[in-house]
This record gives C-alpha cells, sequence and structure tokens, in this order.
C-alpha cells in the first residue's frame, strides 16, 4: 500500500509540529518557552463550559443536522447580523469541525485540476496545502512589508486569470496580524467587480482580536456586490477560546453551503453535538468579554514589538490583530551561532532558538515569505518578557 497522490500533494501542518515537538520537550522536563501555537492561553469562558456540560446532562450526545443544529445555525445568523450587517438565513450557514474544516470542505467541494486560487503570502499554512490537495493550483500573490503584509488590488488583479476559482483573504493575518481597513476592502472590491467569475474566501476567524480603536470589516459587508460570490468564514476557537472543542462556520450562498454538507455527510457527519451546544452559548451568550481578551492581548503586542525592536537583527511591524508578530530577521541570514553553525535560513536561525535558547518560534518559510519568523504571543506577559530576553540573547551571540 502506498499513500494516495492527493496525500503526497500536502504536508503535515509545520505549526503542529512545533507544538508537537514543544510538548515533547516540556513532557522530558526541558524548560522550553512555546510561541509556536495558534491558540489563546485564556480558559474556554465558564458559562460556554457549562452550557457543554448541560448538554451532556440533557442528553444532547446523538447525532445532529449534519451541517449544524437549528440552534446553532439560528445563533450564527444572528451572530452575522449583529457583528457584520450580513443577512444570512439558516439555509446559508454551514456548522463544520473547526474553521479549517469549513476551508477544506468549501475548497473541496468547488475546486478541482486546472483551477486557480489566489492566496496572498505570507499566508497560513493551510491555505496553499488544501488547495493541492483539491487538486487545484495555489497562485501566491505578494503581500510582503512593502505593503504592509497586505494584498493590493495591483496584486489581486496581477494574479486573476480565467481559471482562478477564488481568492483568499484573512484578516486580521494569521501569520502576520495585519488587518484590511474598509477602504482597503473596497479597493479590492472594486478590482473583484471587474472579474466576476472571482468567489471571495473572507476568513474573519480573528475578527475580535483587534487593537487600537481599528474597525474590523468583512468584505460582503463592505461590497455588497460581492456578496453572492462570498464565503465569510468564522468560528468559535480563538474569540471564546474554544480551540479544542472544534466548531468553525461559515455563511455564503445555499449552493455552497448544501454541496459543503454533502462531502460533510460523507465524511465527519455532525460537529460534535456537546460542542454545537456550547458554541451557541458562545455567540448568544455575553460578548464584553472579548474586549477586555483584545485589551489583554494587545498589552503583550506592545511588549513583544517593543523588546523584539529592541534585539539585534530583529525588525518586528506592529500588526492590528490576531496574536501573532511576523518579524523579519534577514540581518541575520549569513551569521554564525556559538558552536560555530551557519544560519542560511529562518529555518535554521528558528532551531538555534529551539536548541539554544529554548524559545520555540514558526520559521516565515513555513507561511511563504522568508526570512522571517511568526511568534504568537497568545501567553503570560512574564512568559514572553523571559522569552524575548532568551532571543535578544541569543542574536547577541551570533558571529
Ligand atoms: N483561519 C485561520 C487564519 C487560522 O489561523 C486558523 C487556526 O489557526 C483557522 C482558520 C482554523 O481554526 P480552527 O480550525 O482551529 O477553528
Amino acid at each position: 500500500m502506498q499513500p494516495s497522490a492527493a496525500l503526497a500533494r500536502i504536508s503535515p501542518s509545520p505549526t503542529l509540529a512545533v507544538t508537537a515537538r514543544v510538548m515533547e520537550l516540556q513532557r522530558a522536563g526541558v524548560d522550553v518557552i512555546g510561541l509556536g501555537a495558534g491558540e489563546p492561553d485564556f480558559d474556554t469562558p465558564e458559562h460556554i463550559k457549562e452550557a457543554g456540560i448541560r448538554a451532556i446532562r440533557d442528553g444532547r450526545t446523538k447525532y445532529t443536522q449534519v451541517d449544524g443544529t437549528p440552534e446553532l445555525k439560528a445563533a450564527v445568523v444572528a451572530k452575522f447580523a449583529r457583528d457584520n450587517g450580513l443577512a444570512y438565513d439558516t439555509t446559508q450557514v454551514s456548522v463544520n469541525v473547526g474553521g479549517k474544516h469549513t476551508l477544506f470542505n468549501a475548497i473541496v467541494a468547488t475546486v478541482g485540476a486546472g483551477d486557480e486560487v489566489v492566496i496572498p503570502a505570507p499566508y497560513w499554512v493551510s491555505y496553499p496545502d488544501v488547495v493541492q490537495f483539491a487538486g487545484g493550483t495555489p497562485v501566491i500573490a505578494p503581500a510582503g512589508p512593502e505593503q504592509d503584509y497586505k494584498l493590493s488590488p495591483e496584486a489581486l488583479e496581477a494574479a486573476i486569470t480565467p481559471r482562478t476559482k477564488w481568492v483568499i483573504l484573512n484578516s486580521p493575518s494569521n501569520p502576520t496580524g495585519a488587518a484590511y481597513t474598509v477602504a482597503e476592502l473596497r479597493a479590492l472590491g472594486d478590482v473583484l467587480v471587474r472579474h466576476p467569475h472571482v468567489w471571495v474566501f473572507a476568513d474573519d476567524m480573528y475578527e475580535h482580536i483587534v487593537y487600537d480603536d481599528f474597525r474590523f470589516a468583512t468584505i460582503a459587508q463592505v461590497c455588497p456586490e460581492l456578496y453572492e460570490r462570498t464565503l465569510t468564514v468564522n468560528g468559535c476557537s480563538k474569540a471564546y477560546s474554544m480551540t479544542g472543542w472544534r466548531i468553525g462556520f461559515a455563511g455564503g450562498p445555499a449552493w455552497l453551503v448544501k454541496a459543503m454538507a454533502k462531502l460533510q455527510s460523507q465524511s465527519t457527519s455532525n460537529p460534535c453535538s456537546i460542542a454545537q451546544a456550547a458554541a451557541v452559548a458562545a455567540l448568544t451568550g455575553p460578548q464584553d468579554f472579548l474586549k477586555e481578551r483584545a485589551t489583554a492581548f494587545q498589552s503583550r503586542r506592545d511588549l513583544v514589538v517593543s523588546m523584539l525592536n529592541q534585539t539585534n537583527g530583529i525588525s518586528c511591524p506592529r500588526p492590528e490583530g490576531a496574536f501573532y508578530v511576523y518579524p523579519s530577521i534577514a540581518p541575520l541570514i549569513g551569521k554564525s551561532t556559538p558552536s560555530g553553525k551557519l544560519i542560511d535560513s529562518d529555518e535554521a536561525f528558528v532551531g538555534y532558538l529551539l536548541d539554544d535558547a529554548r524559545v520555540a518560534a514558526v520559521q516565515g518559510a513555513a507561511f511563504g515569505l522568508s526570512p522571517a519568523m511568526r511568534i504568537s504571543y497568545a501567553t503570560s506577559e512574564e512568559l514572553l518578557r523571559t522569552a524575548c530576553e532568551r532571543i535578544q540573547t541569543a542574536c547577541a551571540a551570533l558571529r
């Protein structure tokens, strides 16, 4: 038996690999600080946990509708109306096993050989792999520092061909934290209006983690002309600290939602019934703590950006949202470690940080833009301060 051709087109998630490595080192008693994982350190709020416990006690432990219970779909409809001014009905809502599953369903349901998907780089690691798994071709569009890590209308225009199926927009972004303003979304929308065959996958997973009065917006809201060809994607993982519960969801045209449900009916079936009950509590319960958590993330961002910018060879932009920074490490390439190893790539650099400084970050190469690294600051200020001090010492020791 050999793995399939589809499997051969993808790689294991590099971010999950770093997380697994950190857990392994920590289990072995090594004092390593993990800044690789994309998950908030906050606990799932009590009222959400209670809703899950109640669901178990009430016997809501059986199969549900394939792509979401009516209660959760209604809660998602209300969420899109409340937070995004978007009107969907329940036939336009899909609930999946995490946002990654939403991506997988949407892409595998619509993309095949010869189809192209425009992905701005740096990108979340799963986008190109899922497109490749489906048999499609990722078309990587530049969205580097010279464009404030955002896709420009010109770069979008240049990437579109008659074979383009989707463009993926992720705001705030994993891995850079960059977020699109209303005007920037409108400018991208103006390009897309001229290309009616192109659909938009709007990944808003970090919607609630924005700073300094940044006003979050999503493209179907800013450009109503694109509503009919946009899938607006979100989930409970990051905002409600529910990464382990596995609930993602999307709003879009009913035919696409139906196509995604068809695929889901032959793969996972419904998302966990208990997690769905908890997600109803998350979406319909108190929302005030989202702002409080964003404020805590903002102080951590300020700390990390400031300390990294005082580090030899590292320059770190100040992002608008999410809980990542994506500093450039260009001046460090070509240097050597105290033990004489050449730092010839960002992968070598994060390997050095893990081995010598006991700090885990993820190499920029995983996200399609080097030389850089992604640091997740979803951990305590105390640990972040120690981690940044270790990075400062490690960088100062390079020759
Ligand atoms: N979208 C982005 C940009 C992400 O960073 C992630 C998780 O890292 C997801 C979607 C998927 O989240 P999950 O599958 O955990 O709900």
